[in-house]
C-alpha cells in the first residue's frame, strides 16, 4: 500500500495499537479523531515508537466539510473505521446520542467517501451483535440481534454496509467483529485508558492492582459454566490491530470475496476468576476481589469461532492470556495516570 490509510479514532485504544502496526508494515496513516474518549498525547507516544511524522486531524466524523476537506488533501486507498462510542450502560441512557454518533457517524464517513471516491473500509464491528448466543462457538452465520442501543448502531451499520456493498459492488468492506480486547503494547507505551470507573473487566483489574480501586466485584458465580463466573475470548489488541493490517490486504486481494464478515477472536473461553487468577499469578500481585449479583444484560459464554478469519484473511492470534494479562499491567503500571503521566 502506497497510499495512505484514514483511521478514524486512531487515538483511541484499538485504534492506536492499529496505528502503530500499519505505520511499522509501512503503510502511510493518518489519524482523524475528535478526542471525545482519547487523549491527543496518543500521538507523543506514537512518536516515540517512529511513527513520526504522523498527520493528525481533530475532526467529528459527521463533519461533512472536514471529511471533504481532508479527502481533498489525500487519495486514501482506504479507511479503517474504529470512531464511535462504545459503552453499553451509557448507551441505555442516551440512546439518541449513540445512534447519531455511531450511524450517522459511520454515515456521514461513507458518504465522504463516496464523494471522493474511496471506496475500501474495515469497520469495527462486535461481538455484541450476536446477543445471547445459543450456540458457542460463534460463527459469523449465527443470527444477529442487538440487545441494547450500542449493539443497535453497529447492527444498523453492518445492515448499512451490506446494502452499499449490494447497491454498488465496487465498495471493498470489511466488517470485523471483535471480541474481547485486552493487553497493552509491550513498550508499556500505549495502552487502554478509560475515563472514570472503567466497565471492562481487564481496566477494573489493573486498577485494583494499582491500588487505585479496593476490590473487584466479580458480576456472578452462578453462571452455567466451568467455575459459574462469565466467559469470554479475550485477545490480546496486538493481534486485533494486526487483523486490520490483514483485512485491507485481503480486500485487495482479487480472489477475496470483496464484503467479508468475519470474527476476531481466538474461539478460547476465559472466566473472569481464571482471569484474576492469571493476572496474579503472572504479574505477582493480588487481585482483591468479591462475588456480587449479575450485571443485568451479561450473557454466560460469549467465544468466537475464529476459522472463517483464518480461512480468509490469513489471520490468527499468536499472543496467550499470560502476555495479555503481563502487558496490561506493565502498561498500567508504567502509566497510573494513563497517558497524563510523564515519561
Ligand atoms: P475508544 O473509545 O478507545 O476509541 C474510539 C475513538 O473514537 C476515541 O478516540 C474517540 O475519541 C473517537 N470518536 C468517537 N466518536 C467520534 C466521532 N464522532 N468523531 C471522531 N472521533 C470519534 O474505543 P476502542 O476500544 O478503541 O474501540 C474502537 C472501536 O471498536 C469502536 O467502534 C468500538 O465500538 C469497537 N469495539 C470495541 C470493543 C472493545 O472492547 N474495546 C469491542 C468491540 C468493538
Ligand atoms: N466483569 C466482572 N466485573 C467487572 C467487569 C466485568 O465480573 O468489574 C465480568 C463480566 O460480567 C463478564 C466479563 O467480566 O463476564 C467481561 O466483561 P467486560 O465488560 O469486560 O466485557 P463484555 O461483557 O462486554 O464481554
Amino acid at each position: 500500500m502506497t497510499q495512505p490509510i484514514l483511521i478514524t479514532g486512531g487515538t483511541g485504544f484499538i485504534g492506536s495499537h492499529t496505528a502503530l502496526v500499519l505505520a511499522q508494515a509501512g503503510v502511510p496513516i493518518v489519524i482523524l479523531d475528535n478526542l471525545c474518549n482519547s487523549s491527543p498525547k496518543v500521538l507523543d507516544r506514537l512518536a516515540r515508537l517512529g511513527v513520526t511524522p504522523l498527520e493528525f486531524v481533530q475532526a467529528d466524523i459527521r463533519d461533512a466539510q472536514a471529511l471533504d476537506d481532508l479527502f481533498a488533501r489525500h487519495a486514501f486507498e482506504g479507511v479503517v473505521h474504529f470512531a464511535g462510542l462504545k459503552a453499553v450502560g451509557e448507551s441505555v441512557a442516551q440512546p439518541l446520542r449513540y445512534l447519531d454518533n455511531n450511524v450517522s457517524g459511520t454515515l456521514s464517513l461513507l458518504q465522504a467517501m463516496e464523494r471522493a471516491q474511496v471506496r475500501r473500509v474495515v469497520f469495527s464491528s462486535s461481538a455484541t451483535v450476536y446477543g445471547d448466543p445459543a450456540v458457542v462457538p460463534i460463527a459469523e452465520s449465527a443470527p444477529l440481534t442487538a440487545t441494547n442501543p450500542y449493539g443497535r448502531s453497529k447492527l444498523m451499520c453492518e445492515d448499512a454496509l451490506r446494502e452499499l456493498h449490494s447497491a454498488d459492488p465496487r465498495w471493498r468492506i470489511a466488517i470485523l467483529r471483535y471480541f474481547n480486547p485486552v493487553g497493552a503494547h509491550e513498550s508499556g507505551l500505549l495502552g487502554e485508558a478509560p475515563n472514570g470507573i472503567p466497565n471492562n473487566l481487564m481496566p477494573y483489574i489493573t486498577q485494583v492492582a494499582l491500588g487505585q480501586r479496593d476490590a473487584l466485584q466479580i458480576f456472578g458465580n452462578d453462571y452455567a459454566t466451568p467455575d459459574g463466573t462469565g466467559v469470554r475470548d479475550y485477545l490480546h489488541v496486538m493481534d486485533l490491530a494486526q487483523g486490520h493490517l490483514a483485512a485491507l490486504k485481503a480486500l485487495g486481494a482479487s480472489d477475496t470475496p470483496q464484503l467479508l464478515t468475519v470474527n476476531l477472536g481466538t474461539g478460547q473461553g476465559v472466566s473472569v476468576q481464571q482471569m484474576v487468577d492469571t493476572f496474579a499469578h503472572v504479574n505477582g500481585v493480588p487481585i482483591a476481589h468479591r462475588v456480587v449479583a449479575r450485571r443485568p444484560g451479561d450473557v454466560a459464554q460469549c467465544l468466537a469461532d475464529p476459522s472463517l478469519a483464518k480461512a480468509l484473511l490469513n489471520w490468527q492470534t499468536e499472543l496467550g492470556l499470560e502476555r495479555m494479562c503481563a502487558d496490561a499491567w506493565r502498561w498500567q503500571s508504567m502509566n497510573p495516570q494513563g497517558f497524563d503521566t510523564p515519561l
